[in-house]
C-alpha cells in the first residue's frame, strides 16, 4: 500500500547489533521488545530448571553460570537483576541445586560500566553489583558466543586469567550494542541522505534531511545534534526524552512551516540519567537548574522510583505500579515465572529435558 504525504516524520528507532555477528543472536538475545524480555524471562527460568536436573556438575555448573554481556544501563539492570533473582527470589524452590550460588558474570569490553555517565558513577555503580555477587569484567572482549559457552579476549589486562578463554555458560543476554533500524539506510538511499556508523540518518539542526524539509527523521534513528545558544552543538543521545522531545520539535516545526515561519534548531535539554542496579542500589546523574547533582545508592533508588512512576500515564496506573512495587520489595517475590513456549528451548532439548 502506498501512502502519498505531505510531511513525513520517521521515527523507527534502534534494534540489536551484534557487530557483524549475528550468529551469535539465536545463543544471546538482547532486550528491546516486550517479546524479547519474556523469551528472557523463559531462558532464565530454563536454565535454573535444568541445572535442577542435570547429574553432571560441569553441565550443572554451565546452566548455573549467566553471562550478561555490556556493561552500559540495559547490562547494569540486567546483572543486578539476575543477581537478586537467584538469592532473593528462588532459594528454596528446588531440591537439589542453590539458586544463590549461580554465577553472574558482566562482561564489558571498555574500561568501565556505564560509559554515558560519569566515571564516579562508574565506579559505584561496579562496587554495588559486586555487593550482589555479581563478577564485573571489565576490559573483556567476547570474540565468540556459543550454546554453552562465550568465547572472551582481554582487551586489557584486568580479566581473571581463569576467564580470559572461555566461560562455560549456557544463558546469555546481549546488552552490548544496537545500531539503526535498517529503514534508515533504506531512506538514506532514496533522498541521498547519508547515515553514520551506526546506521543513523544524519540529519538537519531542524531534524529534517537535506534538500528534503518535508521529511523529517527522529528518535533513535537520528544522528541528531543539540543546539543550544553559545554552546558547540553535540550529539544527542539515544534516550527516550530526547525522542519525545524531538517529536514535539518536529511538529512544532511543521506547525511553522505551515505557518511560514522558519523552523528552529532542535534543542535537546538534558536532565540527566538513572540506571537502577536492585533493591536499593542505582546512580543518578541529575542536571538541574541548581547545577548537577551525583548520588547513588538508597537516595538514587527511591529517585529512580520515583521518577518512573511520575511518568506512567496515568493516575490508576501510578497507582497499581507502587502498590505491585511495594509488594514486590517487601516480600521480595516477582509473580510472573510463566515459562512459555517450553517446546523450543534455548539449548538441545536433551539438555533441558534429560
Ligand atoms: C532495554 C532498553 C532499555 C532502555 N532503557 C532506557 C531508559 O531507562 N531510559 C531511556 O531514556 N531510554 C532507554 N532506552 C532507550 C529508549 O528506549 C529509546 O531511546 C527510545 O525508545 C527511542 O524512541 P524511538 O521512538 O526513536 O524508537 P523506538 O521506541 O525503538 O520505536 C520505534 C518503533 O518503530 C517500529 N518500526 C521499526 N521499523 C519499522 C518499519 N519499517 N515500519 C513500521 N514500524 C517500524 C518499531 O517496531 C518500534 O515500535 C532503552 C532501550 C532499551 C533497548
Amino acid at each position: 500500500m502506498a501512502l502519498p504525504y505531505d510531511h513525513l516524520i520517521v521515527a523507527a528507532g534502534a534494534t540489536h547489533s551484534y557487530f557483524g555477528h549475528d550468529e551469535w543472536q539465536p545463543y544471546a538475545p538482547g532486550l528491546k521488545t516486550l517479546d524479547d524480555a519474556f523469551e528472557i524471562r523463559r531462558r532464565i527460568l530454563l536454565a535454573f530448571e535444568a541445572a535442577e536436573k542435570e547429574p553432571d556438575a560441569a553441565r550443572r555448573d554451565s546452566w548455573l553460570t549467566f553471562v550478561v554481556i555490556g556493561g552500559g544501563p540495559t547490562g547494569v539492570e540486567m546483572a543486578g537483576t539476575l543477581a537478586e533473582i537467584a538469592c532473593f527470589t528462588l532459594p528454596g524452590e528446588f531440591r537439589r541445586i542453590d539458586p544463590s550460588h549461580a554465577r553472574i558474570i558482566l562482561l564489558e569490553g571498555g574500561p568501565r560500566l556505564l560509559q554515558a555517565m560519569p566515571e564516579e558513577l562508574g565506579r559505584r555503580a561496579r562496587d554495588q553489583l559486586e555487593e550482589l555477587g555479581v563478577e564485573v569484567c571489565l576490559g573483556a572482549m567476547v570474540t565468540a558466543i556459543g550454546a554453552d559457552r562465550v568465547q572472551v579476549k582481554p582487551s586489557s589486562g584486568t580479566v581473571s586469567p581463569a576467564d580470559s578463554h572461555a566461560i562455560a555458560s549456557r544463558c546469555v543476554i546481549w546488552a552490548a550494542g544496537v545500531a539503526a533500524s535498517p529503514l534508515g539506510a533504506q531512506l538514506a538511499r532514496a533522498v541521498a541522505a547519508t547515515v553514520d556508523r551506526a546506521g543513523r540518518v544524519v540529519v538537519e539542526p531542524d531534524l529534517t534531511l537535506p534538500g528534503h524539509p518535508e521529511i523529517n527523521v527522529i528518535g533513535d534513528l537520528a544522528a541528531a545534534r543539540s543546539f543550544a545558544p553559545g554552546q558547540k552543538p553535540k550529539p544527542v543521545p539515544g534516550v527516550s526524552p530526547a525522542a519525545k522531545q524531538m517529536g514535539r520539535a518536529a511538529a512544532a516545526n511543521i506547525l511553522a512551516r505551515l505557518g511560514g515561519r522558519a523552523p528552529r534548531a532542535f534543542r535537546y535539554r538534558d536532565y540527566g540519567n538513572l540506571a537502577t542496579i536492585g533493591r536499593n542500589a542505582a546512580v543518578v546523574d541529575l542536571m538541574s537548574p541548581l547545577g548537577r547533582f551525583k548520588f547513588s545508592g538508597y537516595p538514587a533508588w527511591l529517585f529512580w522510583l520515583f521518577a518512573h512512576i511520575y511518568f506512567l500515564i496515568g493516575f490508576r496506573n501510578r497507582i497499581v505500579v507502587l502498590i505491585d512495587w511495594a509488594s514486590a520489595y517487601w516480600s521480595r517475590q516477582r509473580y510472573a515465572r510463566i515459562i512459555a513456549d517450553i517446546d523450543t528451548p534455548a539449548e538441545p532439548a536433551s539438555a533441558v529435558r534429560p
